[in-house]
């Protein structure tokens, strides 16, 4: 009955796991959940008036433009230009139904039968399965004993099928952020080989004391090859609302927002009007989220090398990845099962032995976690 392409898909593991702990709450149980990988914090007022305001416009309830309104295109051109120093026209930028999609679009758009696209090890479970939905190859290349991918494991993994290289700075599941000189090197490399990027940039204002490079902003010949990703799901606390975008050479976002507009058409209107709200409104929220993480990660990295999972100190975004020396699909079952604590597997992130933790949890719930953890593993 089933296409090939539908049997080869997995279930994303991230959102199955967050949905069960949700479920197993519901259902009254003490459940910690370190599973979720969405801000635990709610969007600032100014959004929240932005939707209500859209409301009242005439029309708001239309279709929009399918790659976007372009008043939004414009505000994401803005901030691209002032806090990214990448100059984007708005015909070089399409507005997706959150990252994920814009992230899809670009295989659509990019990727042929038997096409290679080398992906960094520990990796967001998204990219090898939306390379293999787009008929392509997923190449995995290791990163280091912190997690840093170094730009000579990526020339290792290149042939003459490979067409893009993925790197998400910092990263999800590790935190990792990619050494400034490796960057460098990365974009070299590209641009010698001619080889297309995805930078996904979707944790860029959760990095603790580094401050943020866009591959793209390095010169002209890297830019040329670089599909620039981001939205508003992390940043702004709104992962339900679904807003990510695409900026990059105009060919290709055509190609994508065909391929768009043939599939979903325009994301919801009223939430493109909070994300230009997000965008050109007061950033102030930011550095405080920031602050509260970075106390978390302090707290947790401690706590974990503490009890005996030895764990890295991630440079941003909200996860740890402790080594746990063992079968993580078993140690996380046990553990909700035990102790309802939820994490996610490390072997969905390519990296076994190891489970990711999501800090996106107020630090009583981690002090109370980690604690369970402990009692755990003794
Ligand atoms: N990239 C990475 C690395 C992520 O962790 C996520 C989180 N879901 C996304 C992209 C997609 O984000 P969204 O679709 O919510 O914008
Ligand atoms: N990116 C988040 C995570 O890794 C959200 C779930 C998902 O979209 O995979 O948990």
């Amino acid at each position: 009955m089933l296409s090939q392409k539908a049997l080869n898909c997995k279930e994303s593991p991230t959102l199955a796991i967050s949905s069960k702990a949700k479920a197993m709450k519901k259902q009254g149980l003490d459940v910690i959940d370190f599973g979720a990988g969405q801000p635990d914090f709610e969007p600032t007022g100014n959004i929240k008036k932005a939707i209500i305001n859209s409301l009242d416009k005439k029309g708001y309830a239309k279709y929009t433009p399918a790659s976007g309104k372009p008043e939004l295109k414009q505000a994401i051109s803005d901030k691209l230009k002032r806090e990214n120093n990448i100059e984007y026209t708005t015909d070089q930028i399409l507005v997706s139904c959150g990252a994920k999609h814009s992230l899809y679009n670009i295989m659509q758009a990019l990727v042929d039968k038997g096409d290679e696209v080398i992906i960094p090890s520990p990796y967001w479970v998204s990219y090898p399965e939306q390379v293999n939905l787009a008929d392509g190859t997923p190449v995995i290349a290791e990163t280091d004993e912190n997690f840093k991918i170094k730009s000579d494991k990526i020339k290792e993994k290149i042939t003459g099928k490979t067409k893009i290289i993925i790197i998400n700075s910092p990263s999800n599941p590790t935190g990792a952020v990619i050494d400034d000189e490796e960057l460098k090197k990365i974009a070299e490399l590209a641009v010698e080989k001619g080889i297309y990027v995805i930078s996904d940039e979707i944790y860029e204002n959760i990095i603790y004391d580094k401050k943020h490079i866009s591959i793209a902003s390095l010169n002209e010949d890297i830019k040329k090859l670089t599909l620039t990703v981001n939205g508003i799901s992390k940043s702004y606390a709104m992962p339900g609302l679904r807003i990510g975008y695409t900026a990059g050479p105009a060919e290709i976002i055509k190609a994508m927002s065909n391929i768009q507009a043939q599939s979903t058409s325009n994301p919801t209107s009223i939430i493109q009007d909070a994300a230009i709200e997000a965008l050109n409104g007061s950033q102030e929220e930011l550095e405080t989220r920031k602050n509260e993480f970075r106390k978390r990660r302090d707290f947790i990295v401690k706590r974990l090398n503490e009890i005996g999972l030895k764990c890295s100190n991630p440079d941003g975004a909200f996860y740890v990845f402790p080594h746990i020396n063992q079968d993580s699909i078993n140690f996380a079952n046990k553990l909700l099962e035990e102790e309802k604590v939820a994490v996610v597997p490390g072997v969905y992130f390519g990296k076994e032995n190891y489970i990711r933790i999501s800090y996106a949890a107020s630090m009583e719930q981690i002090e109370e976690g980690i604690k369970r953890i402990e009692g755990f593993v003794k």
